[in-house]
């Protein structure tokens, strides 16, 4: 497989990294996310970017330090256009197990967030740079002939495919997802679970955190007996897997009253 010949743009806006500051000091206030991981079972995040996306300034080594001490055994990067982050969270994470900082069994999946003509995508699985702005169909067929599995990240959000879920064999439906502030959307996304049209699909959770105190926000419990990527890609595959939330816009919106009520 070829990785990502494109350099992903970082952050570049002056004032981000204030931005950054203050709004993971806000997510502090509303206290860490619970996850409760039943024994046997396994803690993922499916959906996270890192300072690899225009829009994130969170340091790859911060994530999963992060992510660790949350108690999740594992994280997908799902950076916007580009595979490169993802690459360099799995070269960082082998580093810092070196270091003894990061648990040996710790995996990341690497990923990319894709632009369809409609609206995002995602892609777990895979390590190469994919097509942008073709219908979802097309995007999932690409994802699939490069070995990933393919994500109908929070369909129902400003950025979401909508009811265009239906028109592709995903492997996942993200149905919990931490940027989805309007409960009504929230709603929707939670409903897909029993859309017998997505019945092949597994159910998954991810934070789509862009700031660090967001991470873990929404998560996957996944059954699997082997703690390996190919474990993870077997369970996504037979549907082994529920998506959890924290209620992450819930804890926003009673303490900082910054989420707006949609009627
Ligand atoms: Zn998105
Ligand atoms: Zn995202």
């Amino acid at each position: 497989m070829s990785t990502s010949q494109q350099r992903a743009p970082h952050c570049s806006r002056w004032w981000f990294g204030t931005w950054d500051r203050l709004v993971n000091g806000a997510l502090g206030i509303c206290g860490e996310p619970k996850i409760v991981v039943p024994n046997g079972r396994l803690a993922v995040d499916f959906h996270l970017h890192t300072s690899f996306s225009h829009c994130s300034t969170s340091r790859p080594d911060d994530i999963l330090l992060r992510a660790s001490a949350l108690g999740l055994t594992a994280i997908a990067v799902m950076d916007h256009h580009y595979v490169e982050g993802a690459l360099e969270t799995v070269r960082r994470a082998e580093e810092l197990k070196r270091l003894r900082m990061l648990p040996e069994s710790f995996l990341v999946v690497p990923g990319v967030e894709l632009n369809s003509t409609i609206g995002h995508v995602g892609a777990l699985f895979v390590t190469e740079d994919l097509p942008e702005k073709l219908r979802p169909e097309k995007i999932v067929r690409a994802i699939h002939e490069a070995g990933g599995l393919a994500v109908a990240v929070h369909p129902y959000h400003s950025s979401g495919i909508g009811d265009a879920v239906f028109d592709a064999p995903f492997d996942a439906v993200e149905i919990e997802c931490g940027s989805v502030f309007d409960p009504r959307l929230a709603q929707r996304n939670r409903t897909l679970a029993l859309d017998p049209r997505l019945a092949q699909a597994a159910k998954i959770g991810g934070s789509d955190a862009h700031y660090l105190k967001a991470v873990g926000s929404c998560y996957t419990v996944v059954d699997t007996e082997s703690v390996s990527i190919e474990g993870l890609r077997a369970a996504i595959l037979s549907g082994k897997c529920s998506a959890h939330s924290t209620d992450f816009a819930g804890r926003l919106q009673k303490i900082l009253g910054l989420v707006p009520k949609l009627r």
